[in-house]
């Protein structure tokens, strides 16, 4: 058992423990004096790449590819880069206890990690349908997808199960998002999801009756209004059907489920402010012990540009929550501040030949514009949404850049409606032309 003491540690590796480092190195860290300790037995990488390219039949991602910072366009930090930057990476090492008086972190191996600074990254673990007493849920074959070993586990049911049947549970984007690739393999799917549209947290009906309609072109049969009660298993305790509430049955020798996912926070319980379910923070992400900040999915931080508190659970704000937090903490040895994180909600999917991005906040009332067919050969739409005669969120399938960048200072910048009648005539002009 070992002691190592660290100016600064960064609990967990995924994204925004990546792009802390990132940030770290450019601002410049002594060797030594930073450690990333991560369960994770790979260096930081962009986590959305595991539900697209890494599941891929041909052409597949794999790591080296996608260590962050290549997501965004920055330079690949494979585990060389952290040594060339003096930055300690420390992998296969789960953080079982955290004494945040004691500034002191250990691992489940017994070794101790102190430190004088400490970023929590540690992100999400998804939910499980065992956590609810699922019938069968803990069958073989049931699969999560989270990090890089599920993503595995899933690349080879799929060799072994070559041209098999799949039950999808959850229509969020990740159901969406693994449906498409599965269907790509040559799978049967069979999306299931309770409510009365896929993506319901953010697509409107109308939104959601393209991809769905899309999905079913595609040959995904898609299942609504029930949910995944229980499931069998054969003798060797491999899945075999999927009882759904409403009588059903399905055929299936590979579930995928993909029903939400919950901010790892446990290790800091009653030691920092919580709300919303996340670390609370200031616009520095800060957290209620200033020697303690907590970036990406775990923290609930202000989202200034319309005055609440949130959490995301996004790559973008990932990557910019530990851009900012790194900033803000070096200023502040200093002496210096910083301006406050100032962030434009951003989401993006991607499936098939498809792709879509939206920027700002989805409330109040929502027009369609362009060509949502379905059964078009090449679909372009969006929705704005508007709130007190202004626009405040902006949807676009398969824009080019420069329209996703148009849609996105649209939504930034909120600009006043005449009317949603004339909103919908302009469609993609209102923001092209802004
Ligand atoms: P993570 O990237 O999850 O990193 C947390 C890290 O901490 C992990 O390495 C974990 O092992 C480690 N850790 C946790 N607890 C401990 C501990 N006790 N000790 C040591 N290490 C620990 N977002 C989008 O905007 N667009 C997308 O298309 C998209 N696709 C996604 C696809 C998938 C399959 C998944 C799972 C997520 C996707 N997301 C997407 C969400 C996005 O990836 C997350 O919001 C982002 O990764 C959050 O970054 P993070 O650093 O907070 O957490």
């Amino acid at each position: 058992m070992t002691v190592k003491d660290f100016k600064y540690v960064i609990a967990g590796g995924g994204v925004a423990a990546g792009y802390a480092a990132k940030e770290f190195a450019k601002q410049g860290v002594k060797p030594g004096e930073l450690a990333v300790i991560s369960k994770e037995a790979v260096a930081p990488y962009e986590r959305p790449a595991l539900s697209k390219a890494y599941l891929f039949p041909e052409g597949f991602a794999r790591l080296p590819g996608f260590h962050v910072c290549v997501g965004s366009g920055g330079e690949r930090q494979p585990p060389e880069w952290y040594k060339e930057n003096g930055i300690e990476l420390i992998l296969s090492t789960e953080i079982v206890k955290a004494d945040l008086a004691g500034k002191t972190l250990t691992s489940a191996a017994g070794d101790t990690f102190k430190y004088q600074t400490l970023i929590i990254a540690t992100g999400s673990s998804v939910i499980r349908l065992t956590d609810f007493g699922v019938q069968g849920a803990d069958s073989k074959n049931i699969f999560y997808l989270r990090e890089i070993d599920d993503a595995d586990k899933l690349v080879d049911a799929i060799k072994a199960k070559k041209n098999g049947k799949c039950v999808i549970v959850g229509g969020g984007y990740i159901g969406l998002e693994i449906s498409a690739v599965m269907k790509m393999n040559n799978v049967d799917v069979t999306t299931v999801y309770p409510e009365p549209w896929c993506m319901p947290r953010l697509f409107t009906a109308e939104l959601a009756a393209f991809y769905e309609g899309y999905y079913s072109n595609k040959g995904i049969n898609i299942i609504k209004g029930t949910v995944a009660a229980g499931f069998t298993a054969d003798a060797n305790g491999d899945v075999k059907e999927v009882k759904l509430k409403d009588g059903r049955v399905l055929e299936a020798n590979i579930v995928v489920v993909g029903v939400g996912a919950r901010p790892l926070i446990n290790l800091f319980k009653g030691q920092l402010q919580e709300e919303k379910g996340g670390i609370k923070t200031d616009g520095f992400f800060k957290t209620s012990n200033p020697d303690v900040y907590a970036v990406g999915d775990v923290a609930t931080f202000p989202l200034k540009l319309y005055s609440e508190i949130r959490r995301v659970e996004h790559v973008d704000h990932a990557r910019k929550s530990a851009e900012q937090a790194v900033k803000a903490l070096k200023a502040s040895e200093k002496g210096k501040s910083i301006e406050e994180y100032d962030y434009l909600p951003y989401f993006y999917s991607r499936s098939f030949d498809l792709s879509w991005q939206f920027y700002g906040d989805n409330v109040g009332e929502t027009v369609i514009f362009g060509d949502n067919n379905p059964a078009a050969p090449k679909a372009k739409f969006g929705t704005y949404w508007t709130k007190d005669g202004k626009v405040v969120g902006a949807f676009l399938e398969s824009g080019t850049p420069e329209e996703n960048k148009a849609i996105a200072k649209v939504a930034r910048a909120q600009p006043p409606v005449e009317s949603l009648e004339k909103l919908k005539a302009e469609g993609l002009t209102f923001a092209t032309k802004f």
